[in-house]
């Protein structure tokens, strides 16, 4: 038995053409699946019987399972512990901000990127999510907030999305496919913490997705402190791929800086961050530090966070300060997860200070 979310919609053109079907069975089916968000094929009710029993005996349709779910009380993000291709936890979040509604996905069980600040580096890497577990996520929250628009998509939950590559960029293919979720890809942002080739392979796969790049430092020392995968990828080469980036794709590149109190946050660090992205088209986000527990990070006094502001701002630079969403429900990355399973049970609404 295969699972149908795990193929492509041409895979299930050919295999609608192996049962003797015309292909537009496999529009229907794909519409049934991500449309209507339908598991049962008992209820694909404009397929034939004869196909839907084909179906049933060769085919299942998978689905995530909610195992706890958390509402903030600040900013009515809600974050969702789900299971996912095979029993694995991983976290979603819904954000909604305004006209805007964003689900943020995990691409991969724990990481193995290692970040200092990053409660699912924390954790460790377990695996990589099918491409199924990734868009099972989404479909799991929409059958949630059924009268909710989802407007974006963004790879900011556990993992390394451009680790995942093949599963991440065929989970985008899904969401765009006009017959199913039909979302545009420019509301679709893959967050990375700069694998270089990747970021080089995704530019030319054509997706038309946005990418950010998690930078968080202005020089290797800092940045590779912080983030060990810089002693692969340092600054150089990730500021030369993402040029390349706008380049090919046309598309401006996002910033994410991660504001540590006393690490990364000095006046003098906004300055270089300026002169580091000269010409670089780029809008960059500051995050500032959501702490987590275990780490001694601190995140800035807020007038620090708004005179480092301030610099980039009078460098002309677009740099809105993005407090993580759902502070009170452990809404950093990894960080649901983490509580969930030290308690074993549903969250309380304020798991741990932030
Ligand atoms: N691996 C990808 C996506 C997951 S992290 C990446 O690194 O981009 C998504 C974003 O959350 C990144 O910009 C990361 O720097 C930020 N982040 C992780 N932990 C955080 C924390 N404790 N406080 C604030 N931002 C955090």
């Amino acid at each position: 038995m295969i699972n149908l979310k795990t193929l492509s919609k041409s895979e299930l053109v050919q295999y609608v053409i192996s049962w003797k079907q015309p292909t537009y069975r496999a529009s229907q089916i794909w519409a049934w699946m991500y449309q209507k968000n339908v598991t049962d094929v008992d209820l694909m009710t404009n397929l034939p019987t004869q196909l839907r029993q084909k179906l049933k005996s060769e085919v299942w349709i998978s689905q995530a399972n909610l195992k706890t779910q958390s509402e903030s009380k600040s900013d009515q993000s809600t974050k969702f512990l789900l299971e996912v291709a095979n029993s694995e936890s991983v976290e979603a979040v819904l954000m909604p901000d305004g006209n805007r509604n964003t689900i943020c996905l995990s691409s991969q069980v724990g990481c193995a990127m290692n970040c200092a600040f990053c409660a699912t580096g924390q954790m460790g890497f377990f695996r990589n999510l099918p491409v199924d577990g990734i868009i099972d996520q989404f479909l799991a929250i929409k059958k949630q907030f059924l009268t909710t628009q989802i407007t974006n998509v963004v790879f900011m939950g556990m993992g390394e999305p451009l680790a995942n590559y093949q599963q991440v960029v065929s989970a985008v293919r899904i969401l765009t496919d006009p017959d199913g979720i039909g979302m545009s890809p420019k509301r679709i942002t893959i967050s990375t913490v700069g694998l270089v080739p990747r970021i080089y392979q995704l530019a030319r796969e054509g997706l038309g997705c946005k990418l950010a790049l998690s930078l968080n430092g202005t020089n290797d020392k800092i940045r590779a402190k912080l983030m060990p995968i810089n002693h692969s990828y340092p600054i150089g080469q990730l500021l030369s791929a993402l040029r390349s980036w706008v380049e090919i794709t046309q598309t401006p590149a996002t910033i994410e800086y991660v504001l540590i109190k006393g690490i990364n946050d000095s006046l003098t660090e906004a300055e270089d961050l300026c002169r580091l992205l000269k010409g670089l088209r780029c809008k960059i986000n500051l995050i500032p530090f959501n702490p987590i527990s275990g780490s001694d990070l601190r995140r800035p006094e807020v007038s620090q966070i708004e005179e480092f502001r301030d610099i980039l701002t009078q460098h002309h630079r677009v740099a809105p300060i993005r407090y993580s969403k759902g502070r009170d429900i452990a809404a950093a990355c990894g960080q649901l997860r983490t509580v969930y399973e030290k308690t074993g049970k549903r969250l309380s609404p304020n798991p741990q200070k932030a």
